[in-house]
């Protein structure tokens, strides 16, 4: 483990690197405050610190109140080193954030044992942290498909929203909803139903790009937000997905089969202000669009709403239910 040996008289600071070594730290010294607060601040800092409180150059209580006045996800815990006894400095030390001290002279067997519990209450934070972002993670995630929850990718598709209007750029919504599929509940029963969201998620996944996102927004339609895109992006990106899928039979347990889905492409262009319901229930509708034209298949009602003169005092629904109305029923 790193540690961080900020002391300010030059020969403590060489025999404590001796001893720190000798039992098995990666020591880093400092004899300046300016010094130890730039490691403090570099990426990968030590996370054990051992300070040294007031000598020439070093000012420890202010260094810690520094290191606890930021926000950081991983702590530092930091051992004052001092020549004082007064109980009240012991107070100031530890009220400005240290965690231990230890006076000089210091037992060096003393001294090791409290970076031992130093350590350990580092080892417990990482595993806290640790377990927060599984936490957190899985409460993000959809538990069947992995792919991001639905309440999840509303959000991203939010932000994604907002960033497009500051960055003046397009953003794009995919519905996508597999056909027919309770017909393999029926056929195969809902395991095996549920194993094909499995592997349907993990094609779409895999045949989006990097920045692209995908969540499952219910039983089994899923919806992809694709940042940058315009119309005809998304078109040939949701178009990639759609064959993806069709391409290949599903392997089910003592069979495969076939599945197809069907697509909705919405783009919203940044210059205009839409927000995601509008934008969700117009990939919709053009999902709908996509079943009554015979399914497997990807369709937008983007540009018909452009060519229909979209404004503000019709609202998109009316004008999409219109459309999809007046498509022809395969
Ligand atoms: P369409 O092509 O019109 O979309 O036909 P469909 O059969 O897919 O549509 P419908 O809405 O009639 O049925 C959706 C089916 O998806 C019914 C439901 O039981 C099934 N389903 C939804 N969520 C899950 C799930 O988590 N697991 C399984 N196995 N089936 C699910
Ligand atoms: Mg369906
Ligand atoms: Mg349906
Ligand atoms: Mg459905």
């Amino acid at each position: 483990m790193k540690i961080l040996l900020a002391e300010g008289d030059s020969g403590i600071c060489a025999r404590l690197r001796e001893l720190l070594q000798g039992w098995g730290y990666e020591v880093i010294t400092v004899t300046t405050e300016a010094e130890a607060w730039a490691v403090l601040q570099s990426e990968d800092c030590p996370r054990l610190v051992v300070l040294d409180w007031m000598t020439s150059g070093i000012d420890g209580v202010e260094l810690c109140r520094r290191v606890r006045a930021r926000s950081h996800d991983s702590y530092t815990y930091i051992v004052l080193l001092t020549a004082r006894t007064d109980s009240q400095d012991v107070v100031t030390g530890m009220e400005a954030g240290a965690d231990d001290y230890i006076t000089k002279p210091y037992d060096s067997a003393e001294l090791r044992a409290r970076l031992c519990a130093g350590r350990r209450i580092l080892e417990l934070q990482e595993q806290l942290v640790r377990a927060r972002e599984t936490l957190r993670d899985q409460a993000a995630r959809d538990g069947l498909t992995g792919l991001w929850n639905r309440v999840s990718i509303l959000e991203i598709l939010d932000r994604e929203i907002s960033r497009a209007r500051r960055e003046r750029s397009p953003v794009a919504v995919v519905m996508a909803d597999l056909d027919s599929f309770k017909a393999i509940n029926d056929l195969c029963g809902h395991l095996t139903g549920d194993h094909v969201l499995g592997l349907a998620a993990r094609r779409m996944q895999a045949n989006i790009r990097q920045y692209d996102s995908v969540g499952r927004y219910g039983g089994e339609e899923f919806l992809m937000v694709l940042p940058g895109c315009d119309l005809e992006g998304a078109m040939a990106q949701a178009e990639r997905v759609r064959s993806a899928i069709a391409a290949e039979p599903f392997a089910v347990p003592e069979q495969s089969r076939r599945v197809t889905c069907s697509f909705g492409v919405a783009v919203a262009d940044g210059s205009v202000r839409i927000n995601s319901h509008r934008l969700v229930r117009e990939a919709d509708a053009a999902l709908y669009r996509a079943k009554r034209n015979g399914r497997n298949r990807v369709e937008t009602l983007s540009s018909d709403l452009v060519l229909a003169g979209v404004s503000s005092t019709r609202p998109l629904q009316a004008i999409a239910n219109q459309l999809w109305l007046a498509a022809p029923l395969s």
